[in-house]
């Protein structure tokens, strides 16, 4: 059975002394937790910080984006190989404002995706329409697009050894949470593509929700039968409201 993972995504926040103190608070308040996974995902110059912070921990870390490229002539790039070297697990990859500031696009978070899988990180594949998608009926063609880039690069195996992330773009930040109901029903559909040529694989991957999840909302939506757990961005920089959401991921799985 797949377990509940809950992994914060600081963006673009943080410093040296305010780092240490949300991690000071966080880590007792989420040390025991049973049956799920707790990740931050920081900015690339503060891995090193957050790795001596957490290394022995329950508390896992990642980055936000990666480098489709191994190596090489990619100035103001970060390869998989320089993550691993600072012990993270983790690493965003299509986050939406990465696909509307930063011209990631589908193929280019493909690439990334199999680039994480190829240095031994986890993949969090991001996936999600925005407002006018939705508004006009286009939310599950958009998210298949936003899949099947990611499985015509690495197959549904590759898939399965990755985590997806669905988030509404009009939900990010705007404190417009989707219902518990409208988070359910992408997270089935999403599993039903992936279903439809691996059933082992729809089994075993993690579809995260996230888009203004907060320790008021997140039970209901920990309780959806499709939803592992959730992708935090502004609640991932308060440490008793992360690990109030980490808490009801673990009663969740329960
Ligand atoms: C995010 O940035 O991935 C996110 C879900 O942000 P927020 O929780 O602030 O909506």
């Amino acid at each position: 059975m797949r377990g509940k993972l809950v992994a914060g995504n600081w963006k673009m926040n943080g410093g040296l002394a305010s780092n240490r103190a949300l991690l000071d608070a966080l880590l007792p308040a989420v040390a025991g937790l049973d049956g799920v996974g707790c990740v931050v995902c920081a900015p690339y110059p503060y891995l090193a910080q957050v790795q001596g912070l957490l290394q022995g921990s329950n508390l896992a870390w990642g980055a936000q984006d990666v480098c489709q490229f191994d190596n090489g002539a990619y100035t103001g790039e970060v390869s998989a190989a320089m993550l691993i070297d600072f012990g993270c697990r983790y690493a965003i990859v299509g986050h939406s404002e990465r696909r509307a500031l930063f011209g990631d696009t589908d193929d280019v978070v493909a690439a990334k995706y199999q680039a994480a899988c190829r240095a031994g990180l986890t993949p969090i594949l991001c996936l999600g329409e925005t407002l006018v998608e939705r508004e006009s009926g286009v939310t599950e063609a958009v998210v298949a697009r936003q899949l099947d880039a990611v499985v015509k690069v690495v197959g549904m195996t590759g898939l399965a050894k990755g985590v997806v992330a669905y988030e509404p773009v009009w939900a990010i930040g705007t404190g417009r949470t989707a219902t518990p109901e409208q988070a359910q029903a992408v997270h089935a559909f999403v599993r039903g593509c992936v279903a439809a040529s691996d059933r082992v694989a729809a089994g075993q991957v993690p579809i995260l929700y996230g888009g203004s999840v907060k320790a008021a909302n997140a039970e209901q939506l920990f309780a959806m039968p499709d939803v592992d757990g959730g992708l935090i961005g502004g609640a991932a920089l308060n440490a008793v409201e992360f690990s109030a959401i980490c808490r009801s991921a673990a009663e969740a799985a329960r």
